[in-house]
């Protein structure tokens, strides 16, 4: 038992660290390329596609071609939709055309795009080979699961409910999500994915630690914490509770 529980923290530790180090550098230079080093990242286009249409979906449709009129509002009527979708077949190969649909343009992940930014997680495994059968064995691979997903979980499952009025996120959920999204965490990550998509080059973590050391976090202004009230994103005492206050060290 002791294996285990000393396996589960050094990995744990390690494994969190690493994934979100990994969240936020494949954020600053895959999905949220800026348009000048866009130019260079195009070659790898030709050698391998999937991981621009990775960048792509995130970098340009999810951010510049939906939820242009409003943060919470992916399309303004389903023309707008009808619209991109046509572009979309028009420029991509079919079976990416449908990817991007698939992904809700960018929203979410199909397994697929998830392959190279799990990369950590599949890298993990080869500890396995390293490691004496038994607890410590055991206690590598429940680290991995527990500590090095949580970024693939909600970049997956709760970055679509981040992009809804708080209310309306509420109530569309049960269960354990629903515990997730009104938790001080779940508050937290949706205010600072507020401002990534008002500043995209800060503010890449859903697992936090990574971006605070790196000098990539800032917390929302008043004027953003006005206009997360005024979209209802937020409540009034969402506000009161971490305006000017830290959370898990990082400032909001
Ligand atoms: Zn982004
Ligand atoms: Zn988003």
């Amino acid at each position: 038992m002791l294996d285990f529980i000393l396996a589960l923290t050094g990995f744990g530790l390690l494994f969190h660290v690493q994934a979100s180090f990994w969240e936020s550098l494949f954020h600053e230079h895959v999905l949220d390329l800026t348009p000048e080093r866009r130019v260079r990242f195009h070659t790898l286009r030709g050698i391998w596609p999937r991981l621009w249409a990775t960048h792509f979906d995130h970098g340009v449709l999810h951010h510049y071609r939906t939820f242009r009129q409003s943060y919470v509002e992916m399309f303004h009527d389903a023309d707008e939709e009808a619209r991109l979708k046509a572009g979309l077949r028009r420029q991509f190969p079919q079976h990416l055309a449908e990817a991007f649909t698939q992904t809700r343009y960018g929203s979410t992940f199909t397994w697929l795009g998830l392959l190279p930014f799990a990369i950590p997680v599949w890298l993990n495994l080869l500890w396995l080979l390293a490691l004496p059968p038994g607890a410590a064995t055991a206690g590598c691979l429940a680290a991995n699961l527990v500590f090095s997903t949580p970024y693939l979980v909600f970049s997956k499952w709760v970055h679509p409910y981040m992009h809804m009025r708080f209310e309306d996120a509420m109530q569309e959920t049960s269960g354990l999500l629903r515990r997730i999204l009104g938790s001080p965490y779940g508050v937290a990550i949706r205010i600072s994915h507020y401002v990534h998509h008002q500043d995209p080059k800060v503010n890449y973590n859903l697992q936090y630690l990574a971006d605070r050391l790196r000098g990539r976090w800032r917390a929302p202004t008043p004027e953003e914490w006005d206009d997360m009230i005024s979209l209802s994103l937020v409540e009034p005492h969402h506000r009161t509770q971490l305006e000017g206050r830290t959370f898990l060290g990082h400032p909001f």
